[in-house]
C-alpha cells in the first residue's frame, strides 16, 4: 500500500526483447539502481518474458509490469492472459488502455474499465492510460476526452482503489514521435486530471493517486517534466529499452521531483 506520491517511473518495452535480452537487462539494471531510493521503478516486458523478468528482479527495487490483461480469470479466450496468471508469473503491475491497444486492438473506455477492475481483483496495480489525439487537441477537446476516459475507465472504483492507482497521461501525438508535451502542457493536463479525481473520488484519494506522464520522455527532458507539481513520474517507451538511458531518466526525474 502506498501512503505517499513517491515518484513513479515505468518502462514500457512494447513488443521488444526476448527472454534472454530481458534477463540480461534486468540483471544489469537492478545492480545500477540498487542504492536509488525515493522512486518506484518498474519495467514492463512482453508476456513471454514476465516470469523470467520477475525472477531476475527478485529482492530488488525493480518491479515488473505486464502490458495488458484480460478481465476473466480463465476460460475459452484464445490468446488472452488473465490477471491471476500475470500475478502468478511474478508481476505486480499492469499497463491498461495504452493508446496502441486502443487504436490497433480495439480497447475502449468500457474494456479499460473491466481490465482495471480485473487488475485490482488479481492484486495487481493498474497503470491506466489516457490521452488525446492531435486532432482532439487542435479542436480543444483535450479536457473533454480526458474526462470521458477517466469517468468511464475508472467507473465503479472505490476511493481506496483510486488511491493505489496510477493514471498515465499519454497524449497520443507525443508517443513514439520524439515530440514530448512541454512541462506546462503536461502540468495543465495533470492538474485537470487531479481536479476531476478530487471531484469524483474525494481529496484524500486524489492526493495519493499517481498521475504520470508518457510521450517521448528522454534523459534530457525527464527533469523538466517531473519538476511539475502534478507530474508524479513517467511512463517511458523507446528510451526505456536501453539500460543507461532509462537509468538516467529515473535518476534525473527523481532528483527533479525532490526539488519541487
Ligand atoms: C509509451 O509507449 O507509453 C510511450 C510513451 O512511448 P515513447 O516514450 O517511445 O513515446
Amino acid at each position: 500500500m502506498r501512503d505517499a506520491r513517491t515518484p513513479f517511473v515505468a518502462g514500457n518495452w512494447k513488443m521488444y526483447k526476448t527472454v534472454a535480452e530481458t534477463v540480461k537487462y534486468v540483471k544489469e539494471f537492478r545492480a545500477l539502481v540498487k542504492d536509488i531510493d525515493g522512486v518506484e521503478i518498474v519495467v514492463a516486458p512482453p508476456f513471454t518474458a514476465l516470469h523470467a523478468a520477475a525472477e531476475a528482479a527478485r529482492n530488488s527495487n525493480v518491479g515488473i509490469a505486464a502490458q495488458d490483461l484480460y478481465w476473466d480469470r480463465e476460460g475459452p479466450f484464445t490468446g488472452e492472459v488473465s490477471g491471476a496468471m500475470i500475478r502468478e508469473a511474478g508481476a505486480e503491475y499492469v499497463i491498461i488502455g495504452h493508446s496502441e491497444r486502443r487504436t490497433l486492438f480495439g480497447d475502449t473506455d468500457a474494456t479499460v474499465n473491466r481490465r482495471v477492475a480485473a487488475a485490482f481483483a488479481a492484486g495487481l496495480c493498474p497503470i491506466a492510460c489516457v490521452g488525446e489525439t492531435l486532432d482532439q487537441r487542435e479542436r480543444q477537446e483535450t479536457f473533454d476526452v480526458l474526462d470521458r476516459q477517466i469517468r468511464q475507465g475508472l467507473d465503479g472504483l472505490t476511493s481506496d482503489q483510486l488511491a493505489q492507482l496510477v493514471v498515465a497521461y499519454e497524449p497520443v501525438w507525443a508517443i513514439g514521435t520524439g515530440r514530448n508535451a512541454t512541462p506546462e502542457q503536461a502540468e495543465e493536463a495533470h492538474g485537470h486530471i487531479r481536479k476531476r479525481l478530487r471531484q469524483w473520488f474525494g481529496p484524500d484519494a486524489a492526493a495519493l493517486c499517481h498521475v504520470i506522464y508518457g510521450g517521448s520522455v528522454k534523459p534530457d527532458n525527464s527533469a523538466s517534466l517531473l519538476s511539475q507539481p502534478n507530474v508524479d513520474g513517467a511512463l517511458v517507451g523507446g528510451a526505456s529499452l536501453d539500460v543507461r538511458s532509462f537509468l538516467e531518466i529515473v535518476t534525473k526525474g527523481r532528483d527533479a521531483a525532490r526539488r519541487r
